[in-house]
């Protein structure tokens, strides 16, 4: 028989998820000798056998790869025959500087569900239970190869049950680095019993999870869910909830495919569901608010806290203190979760890359993620484009970095709002980590311009690499851009909340003619004066006063205007002042700032207690099936709202509802938006508009715009897999970095 030798490589989300075990048994069915190993690039494998028997061997690695393997690339050489007889799988290979792309954590799969709820299964209750299939991954690696001596599970040996099943090819936990059981295993440390009695209780419990700790209790207990936000300090922002299973889910929210399919995805995210009325969950989950956060179990530990409990839902809110990172450590968690948790769930399996729960809202059938992290990082985004090694230091608010190299960028976990020391160490030991994972040495640093953000700062203080800043509002472009795989010229419409502009002003309502290489601002939001420095973003009466002042001037009465009554005249006073005689004020074109004015103006909110509060329940107050909308002016570069403000106005003194208001406002700015975008085109010759910025998560803003565009024929992109609010915009630093670097 003529005998050939091929050597695969193969490329992608090949570690961990059963793949070598897949490759093995496939070797073996087709009876072709050779071997198979974890390298620090993906897999390798040498088979040898009759020609055909190989074709097949590499037709099937597609077509029947595990469901959790992503092949990327897969590189086929033929070599020399060396006569082997067996196939093995070998020792991992870890060589210097290669991009090995490292599975994200997986939620429990069905088969490892049946085993520790099966009362004769020796997995029986067992909070740990994984397989190839299933469990915990980035958040244990400490390094690659993914092999057990390079995650937090070293320190546990296997029983002898445990090491058969390993060694077993024929087996679903061959080669399942985080394998364990009761004998030998990670352990609670009490009874999950008691944790389900204590929460039944009406108990807040504080739970060691798979990323970090969470703080937990009876969602339908409006004293404990009460308790647990004062306890929080946190007054109004929402909690997510953990649902036992669909069923639940639907008893107090609507749920569509889309997000049935969304919310059962191996990655588990919070779904962001509209909530029904009376559902029973407490009110205090989401005051204000007529959507919900809620994910399913996603650990065996989270199935064991359902199981056989009276409550079918869990607020399962992050356990930190305020705006600090996630507790991962047990003595931490003891430390500085006491005054908010009356007991606590403890487990010895160590966390060590901290991790939140994602969140995700479905749109046009598709996914779309508002937070990634858990179960999305640290999965690449194929870029399909060659980029430099880059490290992206990203924004402020729900910061990420971005590492890119070859054809990749990996987005770091959502770290936070960077306004702390404690959130600086998880960014710095988070970008240590990630480094080292993918082996990237970064040539140059990319920043925001902002001076005063502790990413800008800490880019700057990176030593010997080129810097690199990048506009804010390019970098949300970019994102998009690169999300969507474009190339050459696009319009960007860039609306949030907070930018820094190169003309030093806060921008933040911006009409762009973008590449990856630079931008020309084309239009943006009439500037208003912005008094008060951060006071102007917790207290939406002052943009209003900006506002009002721009179209009325400053000494306009208007004592119909909720602002007049809940804003006490000497503080009203004082910002007016301010604003008339320029004082303390900033100029800004900034897209949140006209929903925080309405929003004020209108009546809905004064003060805010979390950002976007305001531009939220705006959201949500207006009113379905309202076709019309204000005046607006352009002229020149200027996106001139007065005549809107005018009308609204004299809507209020009216006596208009606020949901009409609402309503025409929203279609106000999807018409101002149509009407830009027109004029650039006629001017540009351009067709493909992308939409970035924080304000795109306002979904009757985004439907609205989308489908007015569309029907003036424009080729609209949006996000989906990278967040559209600044947690994305490390992605844009990266490629804007590598077009800057390529054309010197
Ligand atoms: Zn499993
Ligand atoms: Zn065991
Ligand atoms: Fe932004």
């Amino acid at each position: 028989m003529v005998l050939a030798r091929r050597q695969i490589r193969i490329r992608g989300v090949v570690q961990g998820v059963g793949f070598r075990p897949f490759v093995h048994n496939l070797a073996r069915r087709l009876g072709l000798a050779g071997y198979v190993l974890n390298s620090s690039a993906g897999v390798v494998a040498e088979v040898e056998g009759a020609p055909a028997a190989l074709d097949s061997f590499v037709e099937s690695l597609r077509t029947e790869a595990p469901p959790l393997a992503r092949i990327e690339e897969m590189f086929v050489a033929e070599i020399d025959p060396l006569g082997e007889r067996d196939f093995a799988i070998r020792e991992s290979q870890a060589r210097e500087g290669e991009f090995v792309l490292v599975s994200p954590d997986v939620a429990t799969c069905p088969d490892c569900y049946r085993d520790f709820t099966d009362l004769a299964n020796r997995r029986y209750g067992y909070a740990f239970t994984n397989c190839t299939n299933c469990g915990p991954r980035y958040t244990i690696i400490r390094d690659i190869p993914y092999d057990r001596p390079n995650t937090t599970m070293a320190a546990f040996r296997m029983c002898a049950a445990c090491q058969a099943e390993y060694d077993d090819p024929g087996n679903r936990r061959f080669h399942a680095q985080p394998n364990a059981c009761a004998e030998c295993g990670p352990q609670l440390s009490a009874p999950i019993s008691e944790a389900r009695r204590r929460l039944r209780e009406g108990e807040i419990v504080a739970i060691r999870g798979l990323g970090g700790f969470h703080l937990a209790c009876d969602a339908r207990n409006d004293g404990a869910v009460r308790l647990l936000r004062e306890r929080k300090r946190r007054s109004d922002k929402p909690f997510a909830l953990m649902a036992r299973d669909v069923a639940a889910v639907e008893a107090f929210c609507a749920v569509s495919d889309d997000d049935r399919q969304a919310r059962a995805s191996a990655r588990r995210p919070i779904v962001i569901l509209p909530r029904l009325a009376d559902s029973g969950i407490s009110a205090a989950v989401a005051p204000g608010n007529n959507t919900i956060g809620v994910m399913l179990p996603y650990t065996p530990l989270h199935h064991l806290l359902f199981s056989g409990a009276p409550y079918d839902a869990l607020v399962m809110t992050s356990g930190n203190l305020s705006e600090e990172p996630i507790v991962t450590s047990n003595e931490e968690a003891l430390d500085r979760l006491r005054p908010l948790a009356d007991w606590f769930l403890l487990h010895n399996r160590d966390i060590y890359m901290r991790a939140d729960d994602s969140v995700v809202r479905t749109f046009e059938g598709v996914e779309r993620v508002l937070r990634r992290s858990r179960g999305f990082v640290p999965r690449a985004i194929d870029l399909g484009m060659e980029v430099a090694e880059i490290l992206a230091c990203g924004g402020e608010l729900k910061n990420t970095f971005c590492l890119s190299k070859g054809r990749y960028a990996v987005l770091s976990q959502h770290i936070g709002d960077m306004e702390n020391y404690e959130t600086l160490v998880f960014f710095e030991e988070t970008l240590a980590n990630l480094k080292k994972l993918f082996r990237v040495e970064p040539r140059a640093v990319a920043h925001d311009l902002h001076p005063g953000y502790l990413s800008t700062q800490y880019a700057l203080r990176v030593p010997d690499l080129e810097k690199i800043g990048v506009q804010h509002h390019h970098a949300h472009i970019a994102s998009c851009m690169a999300e969507n795989g474009l190339r050459g010229k696009v319009i960007g419409v860039a609306l949030d909340g907070t930018g820094y502009g190169t003309d030093g002003q806060i921008w933040g309502g911006e009409f762009l003619v973008a590449d990856y290489g630079g931008f020309e601002r084309r239009a943006h939001l009439r500037y208003v004066p912005l008094a008060g420095g951060d006071a102007a973003v917790r207290q939406p009466w002052r943009p209003a006063l900006a506002y009002l002042a721009d179209t009325y001037g400053a000494a306009a009465e208007f004592p119909e205007l909720a602002i007049w009554r809940d804003v006490p005249e000497s503080q009203r006073k004082l910002v007016r002042g301010m604003i008339a005689q320029r004082v303390n004020t900033i100029d800004t074109s900034s897209c949140g700032r006209l929903f925080d004015a309405v929003a004020a103006i209108i009546g809905v909110r004064q003060q805010i207690n979390f950002e976007g509060q305001a531009a939220i329940e705006l959201e949500t107050i207006a009113a379905d099936g309202v076709a019309d909308g204000y005046p607006f002016a352009l002229e020149g570069d200027s996106v001139d709202f007065r005549p809107a403000i005018e009308r609204i106005v004299a809507e209020v003194r009216a006596g208009t509802p606020a949901p009409m208001i609402a309503a025409r406002f929203h279609n106000t700015m999807a018409e101002a938006i149509m009407e830009v975008c027109r004029r650039l085109r006629a001017q540009e010759k351009l067709n493909r508009v992308c939409l970035g910025g924080g304000t795109f998560q306002n979904m009757k803003l985004l439907a609205r715009a989308l489908a007015g565009l569309r029907r003036l024929d424009f080729e609209v992109f949006i996000h989906a897999q990278v967040p559209p609010n600044d947690g994305g915009i490390a992605l844009g630093q990266a490629v804007i970095a590598t077009e800057i670097l390529r054309r010197g």
